[in-house]
């Protein structure tokens, strides 16, 4: 066989999209990032706004959208409002306020930490903002997250988000969190510390609210 391995992994994210779907998510399967870029800008969403009236955008903390183009893709879209909650520019408590407006927003784009083998989402947030919109509010989420965030069970999902994700993304905040030292998560008590809410989606209400694009290349934490 040709390219063993790269029929191996393409295998495994189709068997994660079957799981998927029977969670009630719509998944996709992508060969990069690429990809991804082009079936969000050019077809889910100009999908969803002709169909949907889809008119408004915004984003959960994701280096996954950043890295893939997707963030900077949708603000070049047009014809869509997007509220921009990455703005470094304006200060901390217009963002604030921009995160909560953008619990209305059309479609909300995010990534996940972790995504079990048996089609559940694992989510653990800061500020809350992006797992209250997986939740309920924006009438619909889209997630994409590279193959890197495939874990067998949700044991591994807490597992890769305490001692993986939420270090490297306190690294990346310049958090005075212990984490940063050990490269591991010590429950902490600092005044900066980044994990206070998790979520587990185990299937999306009502049924393809939440797109899922797996990715099949490393993306994000
Ligand atoms: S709880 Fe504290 S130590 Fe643990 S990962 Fe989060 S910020 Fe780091």
């Amino acid at each position: 066989m040709d390219k063993p391995l790269e029929t191996f992994r393409e295998g495994r994210l189709n068997q994660l999209k079957k799981a998927l779907a029977r969670n009630n998510f719509e998944p996709y399967v992508v060969s990069g990032a690429g990809a991804a870029r082009t079936l969000v800008l050019e077809q889910l969403l100009p999908k969803m706004m002709e169909e949907e009236h889809v008119k408004s955008a915004s984003f959960g903390g994701s280096m996954t959208l950043v890295h893939s183009g997707i963030y900077e893709g949708i603000k070049a879209l047009g014809g869509l409002e997007v509220l921009d909650t990455y703005d470094t520019s304006i200060p901390r408590y217009e963002v604030l306020n921009l995160r909560r407006k953008a619990l209305l927003s059309d479609v909300f784009l995010t990534s996940a930490n972790a995504i079990t083998e048996d089609g559940r989402l694992v989510n653990l947030d800061g500020t809350g903002n992006r797992v209250a919109a997986l939740a309920f509010g924006p009438r619909f989420v889209i997630v994409v997250a590279g193959r890197n965030k495939v874990v067998p069970d949700l044991d591994a999902a807490f597992a890769r988000v305490r001692n993986h994700a939420a270090p490297v993304n306190s690294m990346r905040l310049d958090r005075k969190t212990p984490c940063v030292k050990t490269l591991r998560c010590e429950n902490c008590t600092s005044p900066e510390r980044i994990c206070n809410t998790w979520s587990i989606t185990e299937k999306a209400w009502p049924k393809n609210r939440i797109k899922v694009i797996l990715v099949d290349q490393e993306l994000g934490f």
